[in-house]
C-alpha cells in the first residue's frame, strides 16, 4: 500500500505539467467558442487523441496509480482548462470505467477500443443510468431488460435522460432493471453496440453551464442486444440475483437501494473537477485584484478584497486535500468509515460554486460579462453539486454513515 502523500513524484509532476500545457494552450483558448456553440468540441477531442490524452491507456495509467493522485491530478488540470471541454474529453472514460469494473476480459477488449476510436476517427461513449423519474432514487429505474432465451438476446425498453454523449456515442452503456422486485440489486449493465436499431437520441438539453459537453435523452425502443452484451455475463448475473433474492427473503422485505452506498470511490474524481474550476477562477481573481486600481491603488490592497482571496485560496487547498485523501483511500481499498469520498465531493463542489461567485464579485462589472471567463466558470461550477449525486445526497450518505444507519 502506498503511503498517503501530498507530494507528487517526478513522473507525476511531468504528467501534470504536460496536462497543464495542453489545458493552457489547447483547451482554454477554445473554451468561450464551444460554450457559445453548445456542441461537442470534436477538434479538441481529436487534438487530445493525437497527443494521447484521449485514450484508455492514459486513463487507465492514472486510474491504477497506487498513490491515488493520478486521476485527481489529471482532472484538476483538464478542468482548470475548461469544464465543458474537459467533460467532453473525460466523459468516455466514465463509460469505460463501467466496462472495466463489470465486464469480462473479452468485453473490455471488444468494446473499449470502439468507445474511443482513434486519432483519425475519434468516437465517444455514454453511460446511461439516470431516468426522468429516477435521478437520486436510482432504485426506481423503469428501464427493463428482458432475456429472450430462444435467441440469446436481451430486449431493452425505456428512456434514459441526462446522458453525457447520449445519442452521439458510438457505444452506450445502459443500466436496466432485470428484476424490479430487487430494486437496485436487480440492475444490470448492457453494452448497446453502434447503430443498434431502436436506440436513438431524444431531447438534447440546452444547459446553464458545461455547454461544450453534449447532454441528451436516450430512447430505447425494443432494443435487442446479443447475450454477450450483458456486462459480466449471464452466469454471474444469475448468481448475484440469487444471492439478492435470498437476502430479501430472509430480510422479509423488498431490497431497496437509492444509489447511496455506491460511488464512494468515484466521487473524489468529480471533486477534483470542481477543484480545477475553483482554482481557475481563484487565479483569475487574484491576477485581476493585483492589477485593477480604484481609489489610486490595486483593489487587493483593500482588506475586504484580500480576505476574500485568502478564503478562496484556503477553500481550494482544503478541497484538494480532501479529494486526494479520498482518492488515496479508494485505490488502497481503505474503508470509507466516515463517507470520506462523499465528503470530498460535497466540499469541493460547494467550494467551486462559492469561489466562482466570489471571483465574479472581485472582477466587478467585468466579472459579469462573457469578456472574462469567471462568468462561464460560475455557470459550469453549478453542475458539481448536481451530478454524481447532489449535495443533499452526499449529506444523506455522510449523515447515515456517521450515525451508523444503513445506507439505502
Ligand atoms: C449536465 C448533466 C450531465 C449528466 N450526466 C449524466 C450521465 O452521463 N449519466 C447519467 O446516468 N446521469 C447523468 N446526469 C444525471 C445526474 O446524475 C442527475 O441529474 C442527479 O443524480 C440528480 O437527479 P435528478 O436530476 O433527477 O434530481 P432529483 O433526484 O429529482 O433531485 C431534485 C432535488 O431534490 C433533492 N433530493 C432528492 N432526494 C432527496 C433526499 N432523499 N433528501 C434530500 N434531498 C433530496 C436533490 O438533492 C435535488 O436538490 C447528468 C446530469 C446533468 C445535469
Amino acid at each position: 500500500m502506498a503511503e498517503f502523500t501530498m507530494e507528487l513524484n517526478d513522473e507525476q509532476k511531468e504528467v501534470r505539467d504536460w496536462l497543464h500545457g495542453f489545458a493552457a494552450d489547447v483547451i482554454r483558448p477554445a473554451a468561450a467558442e464551444w460554450d457559445e456553440r453548445e456542441e461537442t468540441p470534436w477538434p479538441v477531442i481529436q487534438e487530445a487523441a493525437k497527443v494521447g490524452i484521449y485514450s484508455l491507456d492514459f486513463y487507465a495509467q492514472q486510474y491504477f496509480d497506487s498513490t491515488g493522485l493520478g486521476i485527481p491530478m489529471a482532472m484538476e488540470e483538464l478542468f482548470w482548462g475548461d469544464a465543458g471541454i474537459a467533460l467532453s474529453i473525460v466523459g468516455t472514460g466514465l463509460a469505460a470505467v463501467g466496462v472495466l469494473a463489470n465486464g469480462t476480459e473479452e468485453q473490455i477488449g471488444t468494446w473499449i477500443p470502439q468507445m474511443y476510436g482513434d486519432a483519425s476517427d475519434v468516437k465517444v461513449a455514454a453511460f446511461c443510468s439516470s431516468e426522468p423519474d429516477a435521478g437520486s432514487d436510482v432504485a426506481s429505474m423503469r428501464t427493463r431488460a428482458v432475456y429472450d432465451e430462444a435467441k440469446d438476446e436481451w430486449v431493452i425498453n425505456g428512456t434514459k435522460t441526462w446522458a453525457t454523449n447520449g445519442g452521439i456515442a458510438n457505444v452506450h452503456v445502459v443500466v436496466a432493471s432485470v428484476d424490479p422486485e430487487l430494486g437496485s440489486k436487480g440492475h444490470a449493465s448492457f453494452i448497446v453496440p453502434p447503430n443498434t436499431p431502436g436506440c436513438s437520441q431524444g431531447q438534447k438539453f440546452k444547459k446553464h453551464g458545461i455547454r461544450a459537453s453534449h447532454t441528451a435523452e436516450v430512447i430505447l425502443d425494443n432494443v435487442r442486444v446479443p447475450g454477450s452484451c450483458l456486462l459480466g455475463g449471464k452466469e454471474k448475473l444469475d448468481e448475484r440475483l440469487a444471492r439478492a433474492r435470498e437476502k430479501a427473503r430472509k430480510g422479509g422485505e423488498r431490497v431497496k437501494n437509492a444509489a447511496m452506498a455506491t460511488f464512494e470511490a468515484s466521487r473524489p474524481a468529480v471533486g477534483a473537477m470542481a477543484v480545477g474550476t475553483a482554482r481557475a477562477a481563484y487565479e483569475v481573481a487574484l491576477d485581476y485584484a493585483k492589477t485593477r486600481e480604484q481609489f489610486g491603488r490595486p483593489i487587493i490592497d483593500n482588506q475586504g478584497v484580500a480576505f476574500q482571496l485568502a478564503d478562496m485560496a484556503t477553500s481550494v487547498d482544503a478541497a484538494r486535500l480532501m479529494v486526494w485523501r479520498a482518492s488515496w483511500m479508494a485505490i488502497n481499498g481503505k474503508r470509507f468509515t466516515a463517507a470520506e469520498g462523499s465528503m470530498s465531493k460535497l466540499f469541493a463542489s460547494e467550494t467551486a460554486k462559492k469561489v466562482t461567485a466570489q471571483a465574479i464579485q472581485i472582477l466587478g462589472g467585468n466579472g459579469y460579462t462573457r469578456e472574462y471567463p469567471v462568468e462561464r466558470m460560475h455557470r459550469d461550477a453549478a453542475i458539481y453539486t448536481i451530478f454524481e449525486g447532489t449535495s443533499e445526497i452526499q449529506r444523506l450518505v455522510i449523515a447515515r454513515t456517521i450515525s451508523g444507519q444503513p445506507i439505502r
